[in-house]
């Protein structure tokens, strides 16, 4: 198999599993308890946070263990809007769904929202964020990196954009997280967004970063853990598993993403030579591993399936739902031409593969495609 999927689900980093695995199996306690088994999953949960606060430039108070990428930002679109008298929302065309359909299910509750249009390399313009804040901007939303084409966002002046004329800024910064580098002391951010499956973690494990004194809006009431703000018995193994991936993903981001960038450009040459191929996204201003290209004349969906028959793992931005074909709103908000709308691809990178692999899969890439317009 060659895993060309890690924007999708990253593999589980070791490290990672080996503070997890004791507390899926002798230590069951759980961390409420007062018993030493109970503490000791406590002081995991401590420990982990700790980790993850460093990590990220963080203070432990600011960080609050959630389900995932999707928890961590409805809590936060949710605690900067509904405790705030101001009504209005900004953010982009190019959110996560977990973004975009929390700020859609406020606009049915009263707020208005603003959704910015990234210039065609897939970049939001700062300047579109100014004109678009108010008085009456609660909330600004803007991911760091995107998780269909890999634009990264210039989030740091946006940040402090917000900070000057009065709005909370939330990031969603699950495919950016050991990718970029994310300082929470000089980011003037209030929340941030991480997924642990997508850094090496467990899946159904996440953080929001909350600033201290940034307003918070429990979503899930119950028995107060997590300081009142996330009820339910802690994901202890998940939330161990997540401080080891963080401090390690977090670690030599430089050393990784020299390396992947050298796979990620042979992959966008080599992808570039195939007749009527787009590659979707600024060529510079993205991730070190995202890959995201168009082939006119195939339906990206099927040109999936394909390549798992030879055993490549990748993603189309568009889905083919009960015979219909959505397309990516993504895509669609880069204006990408219509030919090229239907048949795109996203191969995403990591450290772990290798230069045979993207060779073998730009060879396959286009062996598929060729076959699809022929059929
Ligand atoms: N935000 C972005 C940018 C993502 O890529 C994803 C997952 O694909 C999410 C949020 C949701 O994260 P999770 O799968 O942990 O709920």
């Amino acid at each position: 198999m060659i895993y060309l999927d890690n924007a999708a689900s990253a593999p589980v980093n070791l490290r990672a599993l080996e503070a997890a695995m004791p507390f899926m199996t002798e230590n069951y306690a759980n961390p409420s308890s007062a018993h030493t088994a109970g503490r000791e999953a406590a002081l995991a949960v401590i420990e982990a946070r700790e980790r993850c606060a460093s990590a990220l430039g963080a203070l432990p108070e600011e960080i609050f263990f959630t389900s995932g990428g999707t928890e961590s930002d409805n809590l936060a679109v949710l605690s900067g809007t509904l405790k705030s008298p101001k009504r209005k929302i900004v953010t982009t065309q190019i959110e996560h769904p977990a973004v975009l359909n929390i700020i859609s299910e406020l606009e049915r509750h009263g707020f208005e929202a603003v959704y910015l249009a990234p210039d065609a390399d897939g970049i939001i313009n700062v300047s579109s964020v100014a004109a678009a804040l108010d008085d009456n901007t609660a909330l600004v939303s803007v991911m760091a990196a995107n998780n269909e084409i890999g634009t990264i966002q210039p989030i740091e002046e946006i940040a402090e954009l917000c900070r000057e004329r009065g709005a909370l800024f939330h990031v969603d910064a699950v495919q950016a997280v050991g990718n970029v580098p994310l300082d929470m002391r000089t980011l003037k951010a209030d929340y941030l967004s991480v997924s642990a499956h997508k850094i090496g973690g467990l899946k159904g494990s996440g953080l929001l970063f909350a600033r201290k004194g940034a307003p918070l809006c429990p979503m899930i009431l119950g028995g107060g853990q997590e300081r009142g703000i996330r009820s339910g018995t802690e994901n202890v193994a998940g939330i161990a598993a997540l401080g080891a991936a963080l401090e390690d993903v977090t670690r030599n981001i430089s050393e990784r993403v020299e390396k992947v960038t050298a796979l990620r450009d042979l992959l966008i040459t080599r992808l570039e030579s195939i007749p009527r191929s787009r590659l979707n996204g600024s060529r510079t201003k993205r991730l070190c591993g995202s890959v995201n290209f168009s082939f006119a004349g195939t339906d990206g969906e099927t040109l999936v399936l394909n390549l798992d028959l030879f055993g490549i793992c990748a993603s189309s931005a568009s889905a083919c739902s009960a015979g219909k074909q959505t397309v990516s709103h993504v895509l669609k908000a880069l204006k990408v031409p219509e030919e090229y709308l239907g048949g795109s691809l996203r191969l995403s990178l990591s450290e772990h593969n290798t230069r045979e692999e993207v060779l073998k899969a730009a060879d396959t890439v286009r062996e598929c495609v060729e076959r699809l317009r022929n059929s």
